[in-house]
């Protein structure tokens, strides 16, 4: 097994803030960085020994990276699968292409934690709006109908609370194939980050609980407010997943927690996770560090939470807000990630807060007037 060692390079596919972040974790080890974007300014470009901009699925560029590469990461799934392929063929890419193949398609991905044995809503596929027509009733109502390619945030996802409503899922079709799952009534969402090394060791992350606003990952929660045998379950899930698709590197898992104690897989993302940045100040091993280990073939560490935590993200609206107001708060801390433009409702960055006492935390970030839209 071949290891990564600290002066050899890391290529990323990929320069946004997981980029960045993967790469800050390895520059402390005395690793260099690569990174291909598209972008000249990326997030992780700023921080990259080696820049090569062009799009994801330039082959020339590809090549460079190949080149100047001693292994080859990736911080985002929605890259070519067929290019990450061939450039397993010509550098080492010990995660593979086939994780990346699976969870950009929501169809894969389901048929996949369905073969796992872990749990999941019960579905259908359809590849025109005729089909779903023809099979919704073996779902029932109320359901969601989701693209199976390119959604995200909430994006590509349509809410149908009777047969009546179903026109409403049929402009998804113009733009992916879709899947329609039944309405799971859950409690509460966690996800589970594992991450697995080359021999098959697999550690998890303390249990995030996580809160939305808008379809957007708002706050983390570590450790989940779940019970202890709600969080076994979890992990033992998340471990069937990671097993049976012979994960190396990070995978995400997003669950439901259900009013009997239930779980229910929601989706998976093949890399660090939004929910997994606490890691960083309040784990031994952050997620980051872990995934840099796994790829680059060391042993991976046991995580411990050195305290319980909250990671609030900073969205383009929270940016001014947040700057003018975080010297009140010397113990949160504070990320950027160096996007020059803050639009609304992008990430721009995220404040991590560990704290004893979660409930008192969650008060005073509400009611520090950064994050309107209570
Ligand atoms: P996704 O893009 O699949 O992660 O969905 C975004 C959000 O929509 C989730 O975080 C949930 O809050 C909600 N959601 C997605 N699927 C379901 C479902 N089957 N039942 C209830 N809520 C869902």
């Amino acid at each position: 097994m071949k290891t990564i060692l600290p002066g050899q390079t890391i290529g990323i596919i990929g320069g946004g803030q997981l980029g960045r972040m993967m790469g800050l974790a390895a520059k402390e080890a005395g690793f260099r960085i690569a990174v291909l974007d598209p972008t000249a300014d990326s997030p992780c470009g700023q921080i990259a020994d080696i820049k090569i901009i062009a799009a994801y699925d330039d082959e020339a560029a590809l090549q460079e990276l190949a080149k100047v590469s001693d292994v080859i990461t990736y911080e985002f799934e929605n890259i070519d699968y067929e290019g990450l392929k061939r450039l397993g063929t010509i550098a080492y890419v010990p995660q593979g292409a086939e994780l990346v193949r699976i969870t950009q398609n929501r169809m894969n991905e389901k048929a996949e934690i369905r073969s796992s044995g872990a749990p999941i809503a019960n579905y259908i596929t359809a590849y025109s709006f005729e089909e779903l027509s023809e099979k919704i009733g073996q779902v029932g109502f109320p359901c969601i109908v989701k693209t199976a390619f390119g959604g995200y945030d909430g994006k590509g996802q349509v809410k149908l609370d009777s047969i009546e409503e179903l026109e409403e899922a049929k402009s998804l079709f113009e733009h992916s194939t879709c899947i329609a799952e039944a309405f799971v009534p859950f409690v509460k969402e966690i996800s589970v980050i594992i991450q697995r090394g080359r021999n098959g060791q697999s550690y998890c992350l303390p249990i995030a609980e996580n809160i939305h606003k808008d379809h957007i990952l708002h706050e983390s929660i570590v450790p989940a407010r779940v019970d202890q045998e709600i969080a076994e379950k979890a992990v033992e899930a998340a471990e069937k997943i990671a097993n049976h698709l012979d994960l190396v590197g990070t995978l995400a898992v997003e669950m439901f927690v259900l009013q009997d104690g239930n779980i229910v897989i929601n989706e998976l993302a093949p890399r660090p996770h939004n929910s997994g940045h606490y890691s960083i100040e309040a784990c031994n091993v952050s997620q980051f560090h872990q995934h840099i280990r796994a790829v680059c073939g060391w042993p991976l560490r046991k995580p411990k939470l050195w305290a319980p935590s909250i990671m609030v993200n900073v969205l383009g609206e929270h940016v001014e807000p947040l700057v003018k107001e975080m010297h009140r708060y010397p113990e949160w801390s504070v990320h950027l990630y160096g996007k020059a433009e803050a639009k609304e409702k992008r990430k721009m960055g995220h404040v991590t807060i560990m704290t004893e006492n979660l409930e008192k935390t969650l008060t005073e970030i509400e009611a520090s007037n950064i994050w309107f839209n209570k």
